[in-house]
């Protein structure tokens, strides 16, 4: 569904993705995992449009995406859930709902904004609940949810997370993590979860990729990370 092939990315002069290769079949939930400031957020950004590429070709469903702007990328399918949890705090739970989905309400409607938004209600039943809560006033797993939620209002085939688990006490993590696992095996969506927790992604995830000052080093089946011992060593904190 998705293929990275040789791609270069830079801030100025600093070149932050060197050589990245790296693929996304449909149907599954990828992790990328790595140290602070190893390329990963900058990596999802390049996908998204959000970052400019230099070299190499980003291929979703057989078309070059290198470059397409966020909104268009959007359409073609591609949905990359904000940043440490960027709702819109002001705002209640259902008007940021509202604002996920004004591309569907653009395309199609009051009506089918208002049936996403009882999808996501159904999907996320605390969300229901706190529909007329200002965001900025819910805990910290819920505003994940919220956030999850948003992007899943323009219903995209590729889900790109940042982090989702940043910040979150480890049982809210783990819901977190039920949630992803559910929306593919229940919806087939296809996940690229990027994600310093690599024990936790690990375990939701079918392959991995290891990545260190902008490249990748290690690739393999996430149950195999989980043993490697390089990886135990420098990212699982275990021997
Ligand atoms: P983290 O988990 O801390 O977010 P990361 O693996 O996602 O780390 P990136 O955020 O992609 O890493 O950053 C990769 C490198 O690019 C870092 O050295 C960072 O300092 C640098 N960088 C990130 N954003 C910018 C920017 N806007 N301008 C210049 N350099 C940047």
């Amino acid at each position: 569904m998705l293929r990275l092939v040789n791609i270069h990315s830079a801030y100025g002069l600093v070149r932050v993705l060197k050589n990245v290769s790296l693929h996304v079949d449909g149907g599954e939930i990828v992790t990328l995992i790595g140290a602070n400031g190893a390329g990963k957020t900058t990596l999802l950004r390049a996908i998204s449009g959000l970052q400019p590429v230099q070299e190499g070709r980003i291929i979703f469903d057989g078309r070059d995406i290198a470059n397409t702007r966020a909104e268009k990328l959007v359409r073609f399918g591609i949905a990359q859930a904000p940043e440490g949890r960027q709702i819109f705090r002001p705002m209640t739970v259902m008007e940021n709902l509202e604002l996920g989905g004004y591309l569907v309400c653009r395309l199609h409607g009051r009506k089918q904004l208002r049936r996403a938004i009882g999808e996501m209600f159904d999907m996320f039943p605390i969300l229901r609940e706190r529909q007329d809560q200002f965001a900025g006033t819910l805990s910290g797993g819920e505003q994940q949810m919220l956030a999850i939620a948003m992007t899943l209002m323009n219903k995209p085939r590729l889900l790109l997370l940042d982090e989702p688990s940043m910040g979150l006490a480890p049982l809210i993590v783990r819901e977190i993590f039920e949630i992803i696992s559910r929306l593919r095996k229940d919806e087939g969506l296809t996940v690229l979860l990027v994600e310093q927790n690599a024990n936790a992604a690990l375990r939701i995830a079918d392959r991995g990729y290891v990545m260190e000052t902008g490249k990748i080093i290690i690739q393999d089946r996430a149950d195999a990370l989980l043993e490697n011992p390089e990886v135990r060593r420098a990212y699982l904190g275990r021997d």
